[in-house]
């Protein structure tokens, strides 16, 4: 099986969340399995060439869109020890500026249609002039959620699998902006009750399997929670193809023992590792040194879903109980105040880094003792996955992907905190749950082991995908 993997974010290149670790690292899981795996993705302006090798691959082509003839030129990683070739799309007018999604400002660019738009198209050119061989392509999210459809309109008889790891976002085009999308496809893209047209609707229509991310966010997406009325139907009419697939992890990359963004390594039998860490990370982040005080750590796109309304109002009885807080985010403007006011109105106890900064991320993995989590909703999470392979206890709330990877702490059983439902007094029992646990040291260090000892590798759920792949 020849796989094309197409994806907006691909780590170590580009990423804005748990997509790009995806995209980085399930087509290497799968390379075992398949005759060849490809993946391709914008060469965006902010992607270190020279670090990563990245140069031109001799192919150049040019698309239509809207009436405007665009073109583009392909780069590729040269000199790569990996089964995994990844492609690149250059465009000056889309892909050269800085920013995956965003301006500086965090204010989405106004042509983000267009531009993934643009990417579909490029992939559907550089199929039909057969400069890559595909059987399968496996599209990832509303930025290639059209994918499916082009294919089909176009007469290509290669078969879509169309992989959801979010459903907020639909990639919508209003009536005015899908002028631009070739007839064909409009006649049959999908509307929402917005009177808009969904991407994402568009690809749960015409691939030819589709899958979420876990299997908790499969049930939750089949029940119609969190959705509008619209979106379910197009779910329960795609129901027979329909699987939860749960995220695995780059477990060399996310190595306690070897992570080369600490200092300090460790592993379950040498966990005095952990505390070196803690200690760095308090003193890189001005906060007191109280090795005593549980470190809550959180790391998250600042967006209402990811729990902050009910954190924001919590840290003041935390604080004054003795916990600390180390905050890693950028995003939603009006959170990213209120953590800042908390970490003034308590100067070393509560830290507020605004910005995507991965080594730190690292940091916070390895060093807290505690990973707040408490998504409304969640398809899968990676970084209570990352959390529980650090030693560092996540609280979740129990919904999609967190339910299926987090057991609740009982004496001598579980690996986190879960809590239900999602409302202010149920949190607050969890993070005193875990506030109290904390203070038993050896019942705290067995349930570090039982964290630590879960297995997150990416070999089972790649199995999965190879089997929706057979079929
Ligand atoms: P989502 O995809 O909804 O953002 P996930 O938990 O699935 O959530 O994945 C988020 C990924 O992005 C993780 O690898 C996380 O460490 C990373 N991440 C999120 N925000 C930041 C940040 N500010 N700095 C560094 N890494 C971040």
């Amino acid at each position: 099986m020849k796989i094309l993997f197409v994806s907006a974010e691909v780590a170590p290149f580009s990423k804005a969340g748990g997509l790009a670790d995806v995209a980085g690292s399930l087509p290497q899981a799968l390379t075992s399995y398949v005759s060849s795996m490809h993946v391709i993705t914008p060469l965006y302006g902010q992607i270190d060439r020279q670090l990563f090798s990245i140069i031109p691959a001799g192919i150049n082509g040019e698309v239509v869109l809207d009436k405007e003839v665009i073109p583009y030129t392909i780069f590729h990683q040269a000199n790569v020890n990996s089964k995994v070739q990844t492609w690149f799309i250059e465009s000056e007018q889309f892909f050269t500026r800085p920013g995956i999604y965003t301006k500086p400002n965090g204010q989405g660019f106004d042509d983000n249609n267009l531009r993934y738009f643009f990417f579909q198209l490029v992939v559907l050119d550089l199929i039909e002039r057969q400069l890559l061989s595909v059987d399968i392509l496996h599209c990832n999210d509303h930025h290639t959620g059209l994918l499916p459809g082009l294919l089909k309109a176009n007469g290509i008889k290669i078969r879509t699998i169309f992989t959801i790891h979010n459903f907020l976002y639909h990639g919508h085009f209003s009536v005015e902006e899908s002028k631009i999308l070739p007839k064909l496809l409009l006649s049959s893209l999908s509307m929402t009750q917005w009177n808009n047209y969904s991407a994402l609707l568009e690809g749960i229509d015409h691939a030819d399997a589709i899958n979420t991310v876990s299997p908790g966010y499969a049930q939750a997406l089949l029940l119609g929670e969190n959705l509008d009325e619209h979106s379910h139907e197009h779910i329960l009419s795609a129901q027979h193809k329909f699987s939860g697939i749960v995220n695995g992890i780059d477990t060399d990359y996310w190595n306690p023992e070897t992570d080369t963004y600490t200092s300090v390594p460790f592993s379950l039998n040498k966990l005095d590792g952990k505390l070196r860490n803690k200690l760095e990370l308090l003193q890189s982040n001005g906060l007191d040194v109280n090795m005593k005080a549980p470190l809550f750590g959180s790391i998250s796109r600042l967006v209402e879903n990811k729990g902050f309304p009910l954190i924001v109002d919590l840290l003041d009885d935390f604080v004054a109980k003795g916990a600390q807080f180390i905050f890693l985010g950028s995003g939603d403007e009006e959170i990213a105040k209120q953590l800042s006011k908390a970490s003034q109105r308590h100067p070393g106890k509560i830290a507020f880094i605004d910005g995507f900064n991965e080594a730190l991320a690292h940091l916070i993995e390895a060093g807290s003792d505690i990973f707040l989590m408490p998504s409304r909703f969640e398809p899968c999470g990676l970084n209570q996955l990352y959390s529980l392979r650090y030693g560092t206890i996540p609280i979740v709330h129990k919904t999609g992907g967190l339910s299926d990877t987090v057991q609740d702490w009982k004496t001598g059983q579980g690996t986190g905190f879960v809590f239900e439902p999602y409302k202010l007094e149920q949190l607050h029992k969890a993070m005193n749950r875990a506030f109290d646990v904390f203070k038993m040291k050896s019942e705290w260090t067995d349930l570090i082991r039982r964290a630590m000892s879960q297995d997150f590798s990416w070999d089972r759920s790649a199995r999965h995908y190879i089997r929706i792949y057979k079929t």
